[in-house]
């Protein structure tokens, strides 16, 4: 990888260091030609700190280390996008970023939708809201609900119609976060199994 160690005088490109699932930034740093070729043969992120003015793995006192999954140049060459997986909060403040944010993981708009049905759950009036009515009626047609959706994607998976079959599939998706969240779960919990697994 060629990277442009000479744009800055003092022979450093910052490396924005980001959570490899959760794409969550954790952290900046800066790195010269040596802090790189440590972090690729050590596959812990190492920087060259301005404060210390030496190497400097992060982590080598908390054991909190960044393990190192990627890295990526910018457009230019001048600037390094690292992709970690965080052994512990990577804030020397015992925040997980440094900008004092949770790294959490984000499930773009069905964690968006997560946040919808619960908000039904807890404050709407179940004349206006489907989903408020659904919790309403309880545990059991929920399920019912989720069952009838999987039994219709069964059917539309013979068909060639691939609208239809997608649909259903959001049918049943939804209804499926529905259940979960009736039964005090999210997505989250599926993950963590997944990924239990994987
Ligand atoms: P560590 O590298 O986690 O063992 O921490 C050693 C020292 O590095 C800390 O006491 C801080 O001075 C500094 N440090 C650790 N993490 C950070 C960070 N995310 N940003 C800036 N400085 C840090
Ligand atoms: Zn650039
Ligand atoms: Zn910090
Ligand atoms: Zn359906």
């Amino acid at each position: 990888m060629k990277i442009d160690f000479n744009k800055n005088s003092d022979g450093l490109v910052p490396a924005i260091i980001q959570d490899f699932i959760t794409r969550q930034v954790l952290m900046l740093g800066y790195m010269n030609k040596e802090a790189y070729e440590k972090t690729v043969a050590s596959g812990k992120v190492t920087f060259f700190s301005r404060s210390k003015q030496r190497l400097w793995t992060k982590g080598e006192e908390s054991g909190n280390f960044l393990n190192l999954v990627s890295i990526k140049n910018d457009c230019d060459n001048d600037t390094l996008l690292i992709k970690v997986k965080p052994e512990g909060p990577t804030c020397h403040k015992g925040t997980d970023t440094c900008w004092d944010e949770t790294n959490k993981q984000y499930f773009g708009f069905l964690s968006e939708l997560e946040n919808v049905i619960k908000s039904r759950r807890v404050n709407a009036d179940s004349k206006n809201s489907y989903v408020a009515s659904l919790f309403e009626k309880g545990i059991n047609k929920i399920a019912q609900k989720v069952g009838e959706e999987a039994v219709e994607i069964v059917i539309e998976a013979k068909d060639d119609n691939d609208d239809l079959f997608l649909n259903e599939g959001a049918d049943l998706l939804f209804h499926y976060l529905i259940l979960l969240q009736a039964k005090g779960f999210t997505l989250k919990d599926i993950v963590k199994i997944l990924e239990g697994r994987h």
